[in-house]
C-alpha cells in the first residue's frame, strides 16, 4: 500500500530496516548517542547555528510538539495571537484555551490566505508577546507566507511560533529573519520517519525563559535533561532509530532543497495529470505547498467512491476536513513514492471516472 495521506508516510526500505536494530535501554549511553545524533541532525537540516538553536525531542505525534511549543514558549503572563485558516490553526487556539493562555484569534476562511498586513496592524494595536501560525496548512495545502510576518515580529520583539509539522524538511523556513522563536514538527511527515517522535526547534534564549504549564511536555525540562544526555521518561526508542536513519537518508539525498524539488516534480505531475481528467486544484499551484495538494471532487464522484477505488489499486488518499469533506480530496507526495507510482495513480483515477 502506498500512503498519499499527510503522514504517516510510505517508508523507504532503509528506514524500515532501521526498526530492527538491537533492543535498547533508554538509560544507556547507546540511547543518548542516538538522541544526540537526532538533535544534531535536526539543527543541521536547516544549517542552523547550534549556539543559538536547540532541537528538543519528545515522544508523541506532531500535536505533542505543537502543544509543548505553545504551552512552553508563550511566557507566563504572555499574550498570543493565533493565525487561523484551517484545522491546525484552530487546534492551536484550542491548545491556548486549554492552558488558559490569553489569546486572540485572527480568523480567515479556510480557502483564504491570512491578511498579513491586517495581522501586523493587530500587532501594533495590541500587546502580544507571541504570534502562532501554521506554515503549511494541511487542511487545504496552502503554504502560508512567513517572511513578512517574521520580519514584522522581529522588529517588534514578538516571538513567532510556527507549526511546521507538514513543511519541515521540504519547504524553505525563514529562520534567519529574526522573528521565528520556534518551530514544531514530527518525524513522520517530510522527514520520512515513523510516528512516535516529534520535536521543537527553538532559540536557546527562549528555552531558558520557558513557562512551565505542562508536565509531560514541559519543554524546559526536556531540553535541560537532553542537554545533559538524559531523558525524563521512556522515549519511543524505535521511532528514534527510524528518525536518525531517516535523517541520514535525508542528508544523503541532498537535504531539504532536494526534497523540495522531488516533491514539487511529483505534485506537478499529479496536478497536470488530474487537470487532464478535468479535476481541478483547489488552490493555484503557487499558493500551495509542494507537500500536499487539495483537489475538487469530480462531479458525481463521492470521496468514498474515489477512496475505495484507489485503495483497491494500492493507494491511500485523504479526505477534506470539516466542511470541506464533501468538496475536496487531498494527495500528498511525501514518503518513498516515485513518478512511476504517480503514473499508476493517474491511470487508476482515469479508469474510475471514464
Ligand atoms: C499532521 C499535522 C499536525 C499534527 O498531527 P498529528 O496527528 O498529531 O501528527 C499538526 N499540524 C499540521 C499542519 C499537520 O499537518
Amino acid at each position: 500500500m502506498l500512503l498519499l495521506n499527510p503522514g504517516p508516510v510510505t517508508l523507504s526500505e532503509r528506514v524500515r530496516k532501521s526498526l530492527l536494530q538491537t533492543d535498547l535501554c533508554h538509560r544507556e549511553p547507546e540511547f543518548f548517542d542516538l538522541q544526540d545524533e537526532a538533535r544534531h541532525r535536526l539543527i543541521a537540516a536547516y544549517e542552523l547555528d547550534p549556539a543559538k538553536w536547540s532541537a528538543v525531542l519528545m515522544t508523541g505525534s506532531g500535536t505533542a510538539a505543537v502543544e509543548s511549543m505553545i504551552a512552553g514558549l508563550v511566557p507566563e503572563g504572555g499574550r498570543l495571537l493565533v493565525v487561523e485558516n484551517g484545522v491546525y490553526g484552530d487546534r492551536i487556539a484550542q491548545i491556548a484555551q486549554q492552558y488558559g493562555i490569553e489569546h486572540e484569534v485572527a480568523k480567515y476562511e479556510w480557502m483564504q490566505a491570512p491578511d498579513i498586513d491586517a495581522i501586523i496592524a493587530k500587532l501594533d494595536a495590541g500587546t502580544f508577546t507571541n504570534v502562532a501560525i501554521i506554515h503549511h496548512e494541511t487542511t487545504t495545502g496552502r503554504l502560508n507566507a512567513l517572511d513578512q510576518l517574521s520580519r514584522a515580529c522581529a522588529q517588534r520583539g514578538i516571538g513567532l511560533l510556527v507549526d511546521a509539522v507538514s513543511s519541515f524538511g521540504a519547504e524553505a523556513i525563514d529562520f534567519d529573519g529574526g522573528g521565528v522563536t520556534a518551530i514544531a514538527a514530527t518525524a513522520n511527515k517530510c522527514l520520512h520517519g515513523v510516528p512516535g517522535a516529534a520535536f521543537v526547534i527553538a532559540r536557546r534564549d527562549a528555552l531558558s525563559r520557558a513557562a512551565s504549564r505542562t508536565y509531560y511536555l514541559g519543554i524546559a525540562r526536556l531540553a535541560k535533561l537532553q542537554n545533559a544526555r538524559n531523558t525524563p521518561f521512556t522515549p519511543s526508542v524505535h521511532a528514534y532509530y527510524a528518525l536518525v536513519e531517516a535523517l541520514r537518508e535525508f542528508e544523503d539525498e541532498g537535504g531539504w532543497r532536494a526534497r523540495h524539488a522531488r516533491y514539487a516534480a511529483l505534485a506537478e505531475q499529479v496536478r497536470a495529470g488530474l487537470a487532464k481528467l478535468g479535476i481541478e486544484s483547489a488552490l493555484p499551484a503557487e499558493e500551495s505547498s509542494v507537500v500536499l495538494r487539495a483537489y475538487r471532487l469530480p462531479a458525481g464522484v463521492t470521496y468514498e467512491t474515489l477512496h475505495d477505488a484507489l485503495k483497491a489499486k494500492g493507494f491511500v488518499i485523504y479526505a477534506g476536513q470539516g466542511g470541506l469533506s464533501k468538496e475536496l480530496f487531498r494527495i500528498s507526495t511525501m514518503g518513498a513514492v516515485t513518478s512511476a507510482d504517480m503514473d499508476t495513480l493517474l491511470s487508476s483515477v482515469a479508469e474510475l471516472i471514464r
